[in-house]
């Protein structure tokens, strides 16, 4: 068998206003307030409780989402795998959609660490259905693993982005209050999603047990997720979140950064939501590409290639170009808006596209 580590990708060679780095929003520097801000955060030891600033952020999450507590994470990853150990047994199963996060991109962390198999369901673009989640739901038999959790995710990024909208997430709370089974939102990206759809995070998120969502993505804070939910919930997931080794001590010098994300980064996300669109309808007039425009709804921008053309020979033109892509698949490339990439950028990565593609 082996047991070797896979393949770790090269250090990228990225000069800072130079580079158009594409590849995903959590490449983000922390922005010149948030340096400030943790040169100035007053610290503690968080594991004992200590720390003002983390407080501070933790209270302030809580508050943005309307719920009684919040715990502060270092990843996304950690948040939503704490959430599923919260919510579920050993030997149940977590519905989610067929490419949720959860599923490809946190190893079988469900699996290894909460005893959980997913129940995996094909989502349009992403989002899942009320009929759909229903029809997943193991029946109320003794010698059937049962439903555990359902965990949802918004905006989906698989599916390039894809806002679930409130009407379609409504029926999915009531059903699953109903059916007695716990609600979990990731959330990685759930300001874009309320930006693409003018509403509230609130709105978006009132019906889940638990949220999390990200401040180290189109937020621009260097580390760390949320977690929000019932006291109690925050106080299980504290003590799982000590267990996977996520105590972190003075930690206020990150939450600080987290602080002036919440509090001027969200807004703005309606920018990286243009350029996106920007990107999308450049992509859609060149010639081998095929994109789908109306999956283009946030920050996310997927399209695949045609004729043969390879998106990694793709990715490695443009690099020769400092322009940095996601190749996701043998002809599938993804690419991300964010605040250091601006719209002169992302006209000039288009000019870099349409003359790599003429050469592949
Ligand atoms: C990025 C992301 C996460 C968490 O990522 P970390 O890198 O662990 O912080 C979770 N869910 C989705 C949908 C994401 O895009």
């Amino acid at each position: 068998m082996n047991t070797s580590t896979a393949e770790r990708p090269t250090l990228e060679k990225v000069v800072p206003g130079r580079t158009i780095d594409l590849r995903s929003d959590t490449v983000t520097r922390p922005t010149p307030a948030m340096r400030a801000a943790m040169a100035a955060a007053e610290v503690g030891d968080d594991v004992y409780g200590e720390d003002p600033t983390v407080a501070k952020l933790e209270a302030r999450a809580a508050a943005l989402f309307e719920r009684e507590a919040a715990v502060f994470v270092p990843s996304g990853t950690m948040g939503n795998q704490i959430a599923i150990r919260v919510h579920t047994q050993p030997g149940q199963e977590v519905i989610c959609e067929a490419h949720a996060h959860i599923l490809e991109w946190e190893m079988a962390t469900m699996a290894s660490f909460s005893g959980c198999l997913p129940r995996a369901i094909d989502g349009n673009h992403g989002v899942l259905t009320w009929a759909q989640v229903r029809a997943a739901i193991a029946p109320k038999l003794y010698y059937r693993a049962q439903t555990g959790l359902i965990a949802l995710e918004n905006t989906h990024n698989m599916a390039g982005g894809t806002v679930a909208p409130p009407d379609v997430l409504k029926e999915i709370w009531a059903g699953a209050k109903d059916a007695g089974i716990p609600l979990h939102l990731d959330g990685a990206r759930i300001f874009n999603a309320a930006v693409s759809l003018g509403v509230g995070v609130v709105e978006l998120t009132r019906g889940f047990d638990t949220v999390m969502f990200c401040l180290s993505k189109g937020l621009c804070a260097p580390v760390g997720s949320m977690l929000v939910g019932t006291r109690q919930h925050m106080e299980r997931a504290r003590t799982v979140r000590k267990a996977l080794g996520g105590g972190m001590r003075q930690a206020g010098v990150l939450a600080a950064a987290g602080l002036v994300a919440l509090e001027t980064m969200t807004s703005r996300l309606a920018e990286d939501h243009a350029n996106a669109r920007l990107l999308a309808e450049g992509l859609a007039e060149m010639r081998g590409v095929e994109i789908d425009l109306a999956t283009v709804q946030s920050n996310i921008v997927r399209f695949r290639l045609k004729d043969g053309k390879s998106a990694p020979g793709l990715a490695s033109r443009l690099k020769e170009r400092d322009v940095l892509v996601g190749a996701t698949g043998p002809d599938t490339v993804r690419l991300v808006t964010h605040h250091d990439v601006d719209r002169p950028a992302c006209l000039q990565a288009l000019e870099n596209i349409a003359e790599a593609l003429r050469q592949l």
